[in-house]
């Protein structure tokens, strides 16, 4: 079958520049082209529209971006009474557990959370309380009694020495398994396809579905084919057999090594700038080189989250100790490997420039500069000024021949590559902006590095993956591409979104 799309520009980011269709035979286009087209089975006139190749989020979590819809009210948010009272109608209703995320108390006027003798003054209901950035939650006694945390770190005491309730770290990832396994298998196959329409709908034709629970995966590696987009998974466990077994061909993903800076567990060598903490590491060295080495030698790409300048210490430390302990023949293919490093949001000139002699990519997530690293924000409060204006430094890992791509760790920003390309133009630092059609094919090209998909995707040629989508108003030409949205989106020559 081959479909024919008519569009008054094409923009391939490929030689040819640009084109007026695009023929499409079954998953892959076949040519693209100016003048009189060829003949084929059905022809999709699109007059005034600009195609584009899809965009490729390279950082995605698709089941919590489907519960996210759900949840505006969450988001909306402004206070720990706020929450409270939803904690109650959500209990009234019936719902148990009570799961509720994405909170931001950094944007309300008393940053106070509720604490587990709150929450049990509710009522019995077990209640889980996440923040937006899935570091920290807040849980009611019954969670307490039910998740076994023997020996996990981050439960928070008080002064009685009993649980306040604030969990991080480990504890917090054992409550979020146990919170996200008590929804049926239908449910999360439909949160998995709401969180994979959103992304058709905003022009994303393939994302790096960053998982952090292997059952989760299993379901969505069951309807893979369904799915409007095209996923890559990758597993953040530490357990090398268990991902090789499923055939994953990448590891960790975002694994965290240290926190986030909204719940200043970000690790940095410096104290916060509104306290003393430097944050946490969340391995020790040891445990990470295995993890790389082992994971290199079986030729998986590995990846980690690593967002303060103490982590990416840790993990450029780690990948030097494994490059040093490599024989030549692998070295030469170490850098052909792109381990990734997802988020890399406070570098320093020298941690830059050590990441690119190791080959090294970045999987960098722009929205959080707009929301967060602008004059006044979360990072400026939380580290001061100077490291603010320090934070994602995108143009400079470019200038060092960084591969970097683009995500958006949606649900923790939205899953909108339009946002993300406003918010590549206007870094918070002038001199680190890039340009729209830079930003456009780093959101392409440079994610479908990071993912191996460089001959399949990034790029509308002969032979790569139909994956596009149309605007009514060029990407290219508008003032600000934030607020675009597609009027089709073709993903693997499937119409998977329309207007
Ligand atoms: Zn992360």
């Amino acid at each position: 079958m081959r479909t024919l799309y008519r569009a008054s520009r094409i923009v391939t980011l490929s030689h040819p520049a640009m084109g007026e269709w695009i023929l499409v035979d079954g998953r892959h286009v076949e040519s693209v082209g100016t003048g009189d087209p060829p003949e084929a089975d059905l022809t999709i006139e699109l007059p005034g529209t600009t195609i584009v190749p899809g965009f490729i989020d390279s950082h995605v979590h698709l089941t919590a971006t489907g519960r996210a819809l759900m949840n505006d009210d969450v988001r909306a948010v402004t206070s720990k009474e706020g929450l409270l009272d939803l904690v109650r109608k959500r209990s009234e209703a019936g719902t148990s557990p009570v799961h509720l995320e994405g909170f931001d108390e950094s944007n309300w006027d008393r940053p106070d959370l509720p604490t587990r003798a709150e929450l049990d003054g509710v009522g019995a209901v077990p209640v889980v309380l996440m923040r937006a950035d899935g570091h920290i939650s807040v849980v009611s006694s019954p969670v307490l009694a039910d998740v076994d945390l023997a020996g996990a770190e981050g439960v928070e005491t008080g002064e009685d020495g009993e649980p306040t309730g604030r969990l991080t770290r480990e504890a917090n990832r054992r409550v979020s398994v146990w919170v996200e396994s008590s929804y049926e298998r239908r449910l999360v196959e439909e949160f998995q396809l709401q969180g994979a329409g959103l992304a058709a709908s905003r022009g994303v034709t393939a994302v790096h579905e960053m998982s952090m629970d292997l059952a989760d995966l299993e379901v969505l590696l069951g309807h893979r084919q369904r799915l409007p987009v095209d996923v890559s998974p990758i597993p953040a466990t530490l357990s090398l057999p268990e991902s090789m077994e499923r055939g994953f061909v990448a590891v960790g993903g975002d694994l965290p090594v240290d926190g986030s800076i909204g719940a200043k567990t970000a690790a940095f060598v410096h104290p916060y700038e509104d306290g003393q903490e430097l944050g946490e590491l969340y391995h020790d060295d040891d445990t990470l080189a295995e993890f790389f080495h082992a994971g290199h030698n079986a030729g998986l790409q590995v990846g980690v989250h690593a967002i303060g300048d103490r982590a990416i210490e840790q993990v450029l430390k780690t990948w030097e100790r494994v490059y040093l302990a490599l024989d030549s023949r692998e070295r030469r293919h170490f850098r052909a490997r792109r381990h990734r490093i997802e988020h890399f949001v406070l570098p320093s000139a020298d941690q830059i420039e050590r990441a690119a002699m190791l080959g090294l990519a970045v999987s960098i997530q722009p929205a959080f500069d707009r929301f967060w690293g602008q004059g006044g924000g979360l990072y400026e409060e939380r580290l001061g000024p100077a490291r603010a204006m320090a934070a994602h430094p995108i143009r400079t890992m470019l200038d060092r021949g960084i591969e970097v791509g683009v995500g958006s760790d949606s649900p923790v920003t939205p899953l909108d590559p339009m946002l993300a390309i406003a918010a590549l133009e206007g870094n918070h630092e002038p001199t680190q902006r890039l340009t729209r059609l830079e930003a456009l094919k780093l959101h392409r090209v440079g994610s479908a590095r990071l993912g191996h998909q460089d001959v399949k995707k990034g790029a509308l040629e002969p032979g790569r993956h139909a994956d596009f989508a149309a605007y009514d108003e060029d990407p290219l030409d508008v003032s600000s591409t934030e607020g675009l949205r597609p009027v089709l989106t073709v993903s693997l020559g499937r119409e998977v979104f329309r207007t």
